[in-house]
């Protein structure tokens, strides 16, 4: 063979070679191109996957505490999540929320306010006798136990927290009066309102095992100052009503009514919230500024404050009140404390106490702001007064649970389930 002809063989080979190299690379190439496509695309709806899970949660907790259209909004946020097909779940979703808007009835039951004093976090403590009577404490406060108890029974019965300040509306058609607002919630649901009296824990409980005060922690959130028996200072999300309620609803966002949770009544002879913010201590400025920021945190979570009067005397038990001291209480009150915890049309009243509406001592209160005005009772219904309304509240204590169990288990809870075994046996004489 002639060398040149060997050559061509040899180039013609090694071309053939190449071509079929390339080819190879070529569609090997092609078929990576492919499969990183694929990949790409796995990858982009694993994303639209998870970014759909996350909002289908998000919607999911605002739907359980009823904020539907907010719920539903945020479903039609991103409409790259929703397919058109009929089964979508957002879709789905968002038809199941709408059911649930247009299906709220007006509620026309019985009128549920129940109230609480600030918790007995050491019950060995405050039956002990060392500090203030048992007796008292026995009868009118509720340990933590019997609290944390509570809540879920109230929540198996269909309460739902509901805000104090939506029982009420301005009566556009009577300038100056108001009327009961329309309350819907879904069927079977019952609207229900819980207050705490006397959240400035005073002095003398100090030594009983109650909280110590509330403290604004680095979270953002309303905690519990608690001294143990030990002595320890601590930070605790149960040493009252306030974090316990906050806590419980962040759970069971069912159980409140957007975000709905107390009303805090103080007074103000000792401060407000544990802060001696009225005797001119030289720390006074600083513990107003804490009180203003713990209160208004507060009030972003669902919480409104009431005016408990000021010096909680005994004048307004035995009925010797006079003129002069509810215009001193009530004014001491405005001026000395509502600037911190906000203004406030809510008056809850000492020991629980009544007027008659034309009472001169009533009207002074109403004509200062105070529509909505919530003594002792379990007449369970609210009586309307032109400017004003009188909503009766019913006490969840030693003193209920021992002698009205057969009340509180038709309305509440089985007593027997939530009394706690720490409390001495109660007797009356
Ligand atoms: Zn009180």
């Amino acid at each position: 063979m002639k060398k040149s002809m060997k050559a061509a063989i040899v180039l013609g080979v090694v071309a053939i070679v190449s071509a079929g190299i390339l080819i190879a690379y070529q569609s090997a190439n092609a078929s990576y191109a492919e499969s990183r496509e694929e990949e790409a695309r796995l990858e982009r709806e694993q994303i639209l996957e998870q970014k759909k899970t996350e909002l289908m949660e998000k919607a999911e907790k605002l739907y359980q505490g009823y904020y539907y259209d907010e719920a539903i909004s945020l479903l039609q946020s991103d409409p790259a999540l929703i397919t058109t097909a009929t089964d979508d779940a957002i879709t789905l979703k968002v038809n199941e929320i709408q059911q649930a808007k247009s299906s709220l009835v007006k509620y026309e039951g019985p009128v549920e306010h129940v109230f609480f004093h600030s918790l007995i976090i050491y019950p060995e403590q405050a039956f002990d006798n060392k500090g203030h009577p048992a007796q008292g404490y026995n009868m009118w406060m509720t340990t933590v136990s019997e609290f944390k108890k509570m809540l879920p029974e109230l929540e198996k019965r269909g309460y739902v927290l509901y805000p104090l300040s939506e029982y009420i509306e301005a009566d556009t058609e009577n300038p100056g009066k108001i009327k009961l607002k329309d309350i819907y919630l879904p069927p079977g649901k019952i609207p229900l309102v819980i207050s705490i009296d006397d959240v400035n824990y005073y002095d003398y409980m100090k030594p009983d095992g109650f909280a110590n005060r509330l403290v604004l922690g680095d979270d953002g959130r309303v905690w519990t100052e608690v001294i143990t028996p030990e002595g320890k200072t601590t930070l605790t999300r149960d040493g009252d009503v306030m974090p316990i309620l906050d806590d419980y609803v962040d759970d069971h966002p069912g159980f409140s009514w957007k975000g709905a949770k107390g009303t805090m009544a103080l007074t103000g002879y000792q401060g407000a919230l544990g802060y001696r913010i009225t005797d001119g201590l030289p720390q006074e400025a600083e513990w107003k500024q804490i009180v203003m920021k713990i209160a208004d945190t507060m009030k972003a979570n669902g919480w409104s404050f009431a005016c408990h009067s000021y010096t909680h005397n005994g004048y307004f038990r035995d009925g010797t009140l006079t003129m002069k001291q509810i215009k001193y209480d009530t004014d001491r009150w405005i001026e000395k404390i509502a600037p911190y915890v906000g203004k406030t049309n809510i008056y809850i009243s000492p020991f629980g106490v009544n007027f008659k509406k034309d009472d001169p001592r009533y009207r002074y209160l109403i004509d200062k702001g105070y529509q909505i005005y919530c003594p002792v009772g379990n007449g369970r219904r609210i009586a309307v007064n032109g400017d004003n309304i009188v909503m009766p509240r019913v006490n969840l204590d030693g003193y209920s649970m021992n002698r009205r169990a057969t009340e509180l288990e038709t309305h509440y809870f089985n007593v027997s389930e939530i009394l706690d075994p720490k409390r001495p046996a109660l007797v009356i004489n």
